[in-house]
């Protein structure tokens, strides 16, 4: 028996995450932890398209240190991306990720069930530091504009962003008037 490594108070059991995918389960937080090998497993057995859909819960992200269940290191935290805010705790000698309460059906929502092990790269971080931080700077404006000059501008944006006149509008929008 293992404990679990975010509440610490309880230990983990035996629980399947979806069909064919085995992790363990904390009793008292609802975490779960997934080993690297089951994952792989899960992956290769292609029983992902066979998973449920679950009701969106607000997640609880443990933003304390959580270390490893099986082999006690320190677990990083790996930035999810994708508007998803929060992060999965992954081990970085064993590879398995420990998903806080919900996280899992967040990740589902997204289809991004299917790539928990590519979420530690660089590449993978680097995207979700930059989705991040645009979404910082949008809710900045979104603060600051009223709500229908936000949608109105947002809409002038993405109007702008493909256009191939781009930069002579941008242009005319600085000149003075
Ligand atoms: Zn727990
Ligand atoms: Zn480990």
């Amino acid at each position: 028996m293992k404990n679990c490594p975010a509440c610490k108070t309880a230990t983990l059991e035996s629980k399947s995450l979806e069909a064919h995918l085995a992790a363990s389960q904390c009793i008292s937080c609802d975490g779960h932890w997934v080993r690297a090998e089951d994952y792989r497993s899960w992956l290769e057995s292609g029983a992902q398209a066979e998973t449920t859909i679950a009701p969106l819960l607000t997640v609880e992200d443990s933003m304390s240190a959580v270390f490893c269940p099986d082999c006690s290191q320190l677990m990083r935290k790996t930035n999810v991306g994708h508007d998803l805010n929060f992060y999965l705790d992954q081990c970085p000698c064993c590879q398995g990720a420990w998903l806080d309460r919900h996280e899992w059906s967040h990740l589902k929502s997204q289809n991004l069930h299917v790539q928990v092990h590519q979420m530690s790269s660089s590449a993978w971080q680097h995207k979700a530091r930059q989705s991040r931080l645009r979404s910082t700077v949008r809710q900045a404006f979104a603060n600051k504009l009223s709500s229908s000059d936000y949608s109105e501008a947002e809409r002038i944006k993405k109007w702008l962003e493909v256009h191939p006149q781009k930069q002579e509008l941008l242009s005319f929008f600085a000149a003075s008037a």
